[in-house]
């Protein structure tokens, strides 16, 4: 007998996307946190990569945290997984490989609660994989938007305002900015305004 096979609930895996500054992670901490008044167990999980605040949690730009397990690669989630966890919050999916996508096939099949949030485009405003598969197999996807530093707009992109052209630099404020689909560049663009 598996240790899930006790679970009751049908599993379900939710998506958050949106810009950099989109609300993705506070909307991340806000459901986990509403899941644990609900006395439901709850782990978040992150990509080691994404070290711009503590190590051993998950911050949003208005420094909201929550405790979060960093995993070098995504597999290791088997090892930190307790049987009494019902809700998995997992944040920067975009810095994950596409081997999540089976992994949080794995745990909906088990029963869990999956919500995992991440950037839908990356700075040239091309499709940031493995979300888009992601949004494709979740049951429910929820698209945040930004504020558009420019003009004011809701914002659908992240610009990249100084910095190489890898796609992958993690960064916050100092690199990047919320854009607008008119104010959006696909190239490093400092704003001069
Ligand atoms: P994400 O995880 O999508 O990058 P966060 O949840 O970390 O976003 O941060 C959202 C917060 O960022 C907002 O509540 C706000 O305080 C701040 N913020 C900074 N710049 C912007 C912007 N251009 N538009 C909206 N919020 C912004
Ligand atoms: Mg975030």
């Amino acid at each position: 007998m598996s240790e899930f096979s006790y679970f009751q609930t049908r599993g379900w895996i939710e998506v958050i996307v949106g810009s950099m500054f989109s609300g993705k992670t506070e909307e991340l901490i806000r459901r986990t946190r509403r899941a644990e008044f609900a006395k439901l167990k709850v782990q978040v999980f992150k990509p080691v990569i994404d070290n711009r605040y503590k190590e051993k949690e998950v911050t949003s730009h208005n420094l909201n945290t929550v405790d979060a397990i960093p995993l070098n690669h995504i597999e290791e989630i088997w090892d930190h997984l307790s049987p009494k966890t019902r809700v998995v919050g997992i944040d920067e999916g975009q810095f994950f490989d596409p081997s999540i996508v089976q992994v949080v096939q794995d745990l909906a099949d088990r029963g869990l609660r999956v919500i995992i949030a991440g950037l839908d485009t990356d700075w040239k405003g091309r499709p940031f994989e493995p979300m888009p598969t992601l949004m494709a197999i979740a049951e429910n996807v929820t698209k945040q938007h930004a504020v558009c530093m420019v003009c004011g707009a809701p914002a659908s992109r992240t610009q990249k305002t100084s910095g190489g052209d890898s796609q992958i630099e993690v960064g916050a404020a100092e690199s990047y900015e919320a854009r607008c689909r008119e104010h959006f560049v696909a190239k490093v663009d400092q704003r001069t305004v």
